[in-house]
């Protein structure tokens, strides 16, 4: 590899572990205060920003929820299917890659995670009991549980955009099946691999700017300080910590401390600051605080994803 192929590979790889480690690092978090309202945190914590378990599901310090094992599960799936998976579904030959994901969610499900959306857990029966890819679209599907887990899709096709689209819908509509749902799963990937290939802070609040113009439901100003779960109130909350914050631990803090659904909240913050500031520069008090497993998962599968990215565009190694 030439010195600046390498800095590259180098620099891209600290860039999709940062937003890995930050997903899982905004979901260890927030799910201390997930449901809790701002003055509740404020009265019970001061200011939330220490990894310490507890919450509503009464977790382990430095466990993760949902929007990081169902990341997992996403991208196990995918690293199991190879380029093979992603370029058949690509071009329309067939959808074997899907329902291997659907049974890596329902391996995921039947092992007993500690959470699981209700939209998640109708979309995996249906697939359980009648092989379904997509149910019909619905009105309820409107939650933000397609969008929080697409990481792996975006780090997986980086440099194929025609892949990226079509794997990230299919992975999202296994469960949620709605316009808006789809647009935040495009648009949040889409942030993601631009800041994967190097945009700073400033570049993404244009491509902010730029993508809510298209999609006024997630204008985020003036910010309405609503963080609930309807992928509406996601992303504006998302859209506007992580504008108003260039720094990782100030945009993550400021995120779970408004509460509501703040593991997926602080996930996703945490997802897009991290590529931003990379791995190596994430808060180590809180990457040393996930767990051993964990870390080790994110580590494993970032390295995975990106070769069959590699693989997907036929760059070559060595
Ligand atoms: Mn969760
Ligand atoms: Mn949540």
């Amino acid at each position: 590899m030439s010195e600046p192929a390498a800095s590259r590979f180098h620099a891209r790889f600290d860039k999709a572990l940062g937003a890995y480690l930050g997903l899982a690092i905004g979901d260890a978090l927030g799910a201390t205060v997930e449901f809790m309202r701002p003055r509740e945190i404020l009265l019970q914590y001061g200011t939330h920003r220490d990894i310490v378990g507890g919450g509503w599901l009464k977790l382990a310090r430095g466990q993760v929820t949902d929007d990081t094992t169902m990341s997992l599960a996403l991208g196990e799936a995918l690293l199991a299917g190879g380029t093979e998976g992603i370029t058949r579904l690509r071009d329309g030959q067939d959808d074997a890659l899907v329902r291997r994901i659907g049974e890596a969610y329902v391996a995921w499900w039947r092992a007993g995670p500690v959470d699981c959306g209700n939209t998640c857990r109708r979309g995996i029966q249906r697939f359980l009991q009648n092989g379904s890819l997509s149910g019909p679209p619905n009105d309820g599907d409107g939650g933000n549980g397609a969008a929080m887990r697409n990481l792996p899709v975006a780090l997986a096709t980086l440099g194929d955009h025609a892949a990226f689209e079509t794997l990230s819908l299919a992975q999202a509509r296994l469960t949620h099946h709605h316009p808006l749902s789809d647009a935040a799963t495009l648009g949040l990937g889409e942030l993601l691999r631009g800041l994967i290939a190097g945009h700073d802070h400033a570049a993404l609040c244009r491509r902010i700017e730029r993508w809510v113009a298209d999609e006024p439901a997630f204008r985020h100003t003036p910010y309405r300080g609503r963080a609930t779960a309807y992928v509406v109130d996601t992303v504006q909350t998302v859209l506007h910590f992580v504008s108003a914050h260039d720094d990782f631990e100030d945009a993550v803090v400021a995120t779970v401390n408004q509460g509501d659904d703040a593991d997926t909240t602080g996930a996703l913050v945490g997802m897009l600051a991290g590529a931003r500031c990379g791995a190596s520069r994430l808060p180590w008090r809180w990457v040393s605080r996930l767990q051993p497993a964990t870390l080790r998962a994110i580590t494993d599968q970032t390295s995975g994803l990106l070769a069959l990215a590699d693989q997907l565009t036929g760059v070559p190694h060595g």
